[in-house]
């Protein structure tokens, strides 16, 4: 499966390079990233939400909800939502923040959700867009509210939807919320994704309730039939050679540089991951986003339900695995690290 979907990312970015949009988007992502929008999407919507507002490479920077769960407030969701949020305030246009629900969410999911993004200093004063979605059809309803709204944006956004393409229940991405790097698809179709800063999951703290909602997450999605299922930790960089790096791996070798209180912490904790797994001290940032997939994967079995699922025999060949992903092409090939 890894080898496969390795080889599709290779085709599909031989197929970008050939489409003069596609291609000149490539070249933007040389230079940098200046995403309009923040999504925060459902763990198992992630992908298709992006072929659902049919968004590009560039367009949107992600943070993640755990599916079936409110989005927290920020101090209890430092990794899934704070800090990808604090970073968003960097970029010069940022039009909206954009959340997405299944259409069968209970209202007082959605209102809390609402709450927790209207809490947060980096992103109160962006207009926030909510869309409850069929995506069977790929069909949409604006879900009003009383924090900022923009009209003009969520009629744009609508006009454009589209039906995405299936999803692959089987696999879970986890890679950095940057706006140029697109979970990989499967041969099965999209992929879930937890989208953070440099593609990193906290360690399991009971007293952390977004790792709380994550071993939710993991229960109810290791309960059964394992063997297919698979959790790939995805970390970008310039590995081809005329890229652009990590921001938030940059970061966290530099974190005296590093300002804002959510921001702060979460690269903070990110370094410390890191360090416990590099010989020496990284000197780039592709040496620290490897060290930082791998401080993930082992943190990712810390959850009492992924020990759980493994102690059930779970831990097939490829349950746990790290793909490098190019941040222009997004090529990926594999890393293969020492057995956890
Ligand atoms: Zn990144």
């Amino acid at each position: 499966m890894i080898e496969e979907i390795s080889e599709l990312s290779m085709k599909s970015a031989e197929d970008c390079k050939k489409n003069p949009e596609t291609a000149e988007r490539m070249l933007a992502a040389e230079k940098g990233q200046a995403p309009r929008f923040l999504i925060i999407s459902p763990i198992h919507r992630s992908s298709q939400d992006l072929q659902l507002l049919r968004f590009g490479q560039g367009d949107a920077f992600h943070a993640t909800r755990v599916s079936g769960f409110p989005l927290l407030p920020p101090d209890s969701s430092p990794h899934l939502f704070a800090g990808p949020a604090a970073f968003n305030r960097q970029f010069p246009e940022k039009t909206g923040v954009i959340l997405t629900f299944d259409i069968d969410e209970p209202q007082g999911v959605i209102r809390t959700s609402i709450e927790s993004v209207s809490q947060h200093p980096d992103i109160d004063d962006i207009p926030i867009i909510v869309f409850r979605v069929d995506y069977e059809t790929g069909r949409a309803r604006v879900v009003p509210h009383k924090f900022g709204r923009t009209y003009e944006i969520e009629n744009y956004i609508l006009k454009r939807l589209s039906r995405p393409d299936v999803l692959d229940n089987d696999t879970l991405m986890i890679i950095c919320s940057d706006s140029r790097v697109i979970p990989p698809i499967t041969p099965n179709g999209l992929p879930m994704a937890i989208q953070t800063l440099g593609a990193h999951v906290p360690a399991f703290d009971a007293t952390l309730e977004e790792t709380q909602q994550l071993n939710e997450f993991f229960k109810e999605w290791l309960s059964n039939e394992t063997h297919e299922r698979r959790i790939i930790a995805v970390v970008h960089g310039n590995f081809e050679g005329d890229g652009h790096p990590c921001g938030a791996g940059d970061f966290s070798l530099h974190p005296e540089d590093v300002h804002g209180k959510y921001l702060e912490s979460v690269i903070e904790d990110l370094k410390h991951d890191a360090e416990q797994y590099e010989t020496k001290p990284a000197e780039t940032p592709e040496e620290r986003v490897i060290a930082i997939g791998t401080a993930t994967l082992t943190n990712i079995k810390s959850y009492p339900a992924v020990r759980d699922a493994i102690d059930r025999g779970a831990a097939h060949d490829e349950f746990l695995k790290i793909l490098k992903m190019d941040t222009v092409t997004n090529v990926v090939s594999p890393y293969e690290i020492e057995p956890l």
